[in-house]
């Protein structure tokens, strides 16, 4: 972010000195090109891989944990590998750089206008600066709330290869649930038909911010699990 801010105080300077509306675009254009490029040089795309591995590991060993705590039997890691759980971190990847790369644009534009509004250039400066503090806050909680999404993606997905269908609504038991979630507390649902949760119809931990998760209803007629 440290880049993108000099390049967008540069670039401000550059577009507060355009001598027409013309070029001025062009110098819109071009610091979203620029910013673009920055976002890219931050090392997204590392940085969506360590996401995932990190909420793969988790996801894995509380999966491990409940299997045994619950069956009393100990599971093969080595089937849970990166390409198992490829389908879901995949479209999950795709998503979150959809949602971030957006940002480049917003933050070009945002400061295109403000050097229209400000000729002051002490007061362009703090317009930038202010512009990618906010860009730098909301792209920082698109991430996180993400973050959420891959885990409940990866919840689904392990429990339903194991031929788990059912699983009971589990929250955090404290003042900050929702209310729709509150009321789901210990039912069971189904995977194939994700509850009405009050906003819509969803499963554990796919609502921004939701802490809850699904515990599974083992079926011993319909359990698959790769037994050591
Ligand atoms: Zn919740």
């Amino acid at each position: 972010m440290r880049e993108a801010r000099k390049i967008a105080r540069s670039e401000g300077r550059r577009l507060q000195e355009a001598s027409s509306e013309a070029r001025m675009e062009a110098e819109r254009k071009r610091l979203e090109r620029l910013l673009a490029a920055a976002l890219t040089a931050m090392g997204l795309e590392k940085l969506l891989r360590r996401i995932a591995a990190i909420a793969r590991n988790i996801s894995l060993n509380e999966w491990l944990r409940i299997v045994r705590s619950t069956l009393g039997v100990e599971l093969d890691r080595s089937y849970y590998s990166p390409s198992f759980y490829e389908p879901v971190v995949t479209r999950w990847e795709a998503e979150t750089r959809k949602k971030l790369n957006g940002y480049p644009a917003f933050l070009a534009a945002g400061i295109a206008t403000a050097v229209l509004n400000a000729r002051d250039p002490q007061r362009v400066l703090e317009i930038v600066d202010g512009r990618c503090l906010a860009v730098k806050r909301a792209m920082a909680s698109t991430a996180s709330s993400q973050t959420g999404t891959i885990h409940a993606g990866l919840l689904k997905l392990t429990q339903t290869d194991a031929g788990v269908n059912t699983y009971i609504w589990s929250t955090m038991q404290d003042s900050r649930v929702r209310d729709g979630h509150r009321a789901l507390e210990g039912q069971e649902c189904s995977w194939d038909d994700p509850p009405d949760t009050g906003t819509g119809n969803y499963h554990p931990g796919e609502e921004h911010n939701c802490r809850c998760t699904a515990i599974p209803v083992f079926d011993r007629d319909t359990l698959s699990l790769p037994v050591i």
